[in-house]
């Protein structure tokens, strides 16, 4: 059995990224961190279609809570390994730099990119030993570009690219991969105060991104077959950033 865990498996983005690796046959992990009743939805919509999911919640910004996780999960897997890891959990509170609160900083960098370190370092060790493994990190345009009112989103997502390179060269000789993947405007909960119409035109394509069309790129870098791409950043954001 090939198992991937997808952080922020619950809803949006994560909810299409389970459901499109349980698709190429994966045993997907479905992490939440509050949302159970989605997450068991997710759960839900992998069975009815003949996959496998079950569901692990942890908050990936508690550095205990992953740890006491991951290692539950291995005491119940004896022989069994994580061999995709998709850490795609994120928040955004935005705020302009002048009036940004320490908690809304602390809140986003911890979730979006001390997240990513608490749960990639636990995950990679068996990676490593099993000298395979795909690490996929979703990224944002923000990371890219910046917008305004997003200094602490920005910062952890362009962090996040920054970690990914370096990582990429550090596990490339035991044939681990490391890649990110940049949605630009996609249709999920995290957007929903954001007026489409005023956005979608400035957008190539002419409107907001599908969930399942962001998964369609990390289930490329999450393949067996992109054994020779890492450190690479794909954009999935209809033309808006190139
Ligand atoms: P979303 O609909 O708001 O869903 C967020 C997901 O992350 C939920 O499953 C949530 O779990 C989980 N989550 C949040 N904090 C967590 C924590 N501390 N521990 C574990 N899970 C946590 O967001 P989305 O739009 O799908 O975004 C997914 C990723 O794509 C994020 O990293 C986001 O930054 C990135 N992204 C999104 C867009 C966009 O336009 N939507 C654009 C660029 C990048 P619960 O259900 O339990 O709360």
């Amino acid at each position: 059995m090939k198992y991937a865990l997808v952080t922020g498996g619950s809803r949006g983005i994560g909810r299409a990224i389970c459901v499109a690796l349980a698709k190429e046959g994966y045993s997907v992990i479905v992490n939440y961190a509050r949302n159970r009743e989605a997450a068991e939805k997710t759960v839900e919509m992998i069975a009815s279609e003949g996959g496998m999911a079950q569901l692990l919640q942890f908050n990936v910004a508690s550095k205990e809570e992953v740890d006491n996780a991951l290692d539950a999960w291995d005491n119940e897997h004896p022989g069994e390994y994580i061999s995709v890891l998709v850490n795609n959990a994120g928040i955004r509170q935005d705020n302009l730099m002048i009036f940004m609160q320490d908690e809304q900083w602390n809140n986003v960098l911890e979730t979006n990119l001390f997240g990513f370190f608490y749960v990639t370092r636990r995950v990679l060790k068996n990676m490593l030993t099993r000298r395979y493994g795909r690490i996929v990190n979703v990224t944002s345009l923000s990371g890219l570009t910046g917008l305004p009112g997003q200094t602490n989103y920005a910062a952890s997502k362009a962090g996040l690219i920054g970690a990914t390179r370096a990582l990429a060269m550090e596990v490339a000789p035991r044939k681990v991969t490391v890649n990110c993947v940049a949605p630009g405007f996609i249709e999920t909960d995290m957007t929903s105060d954001i007026n489409q119409d005023e956005h979608k035109g400035r957008i190539p394509a002419g409107r907001f991104g599908k969930p399942a069309e962001v998964a369609a790129a990390v289930v490329f870098f999450a393949g067996e077959n992109a054994s020779y791409i890492t450190g690479q950043v794909l954009s999935v954001n209809g033309g808006l950033y190139t």
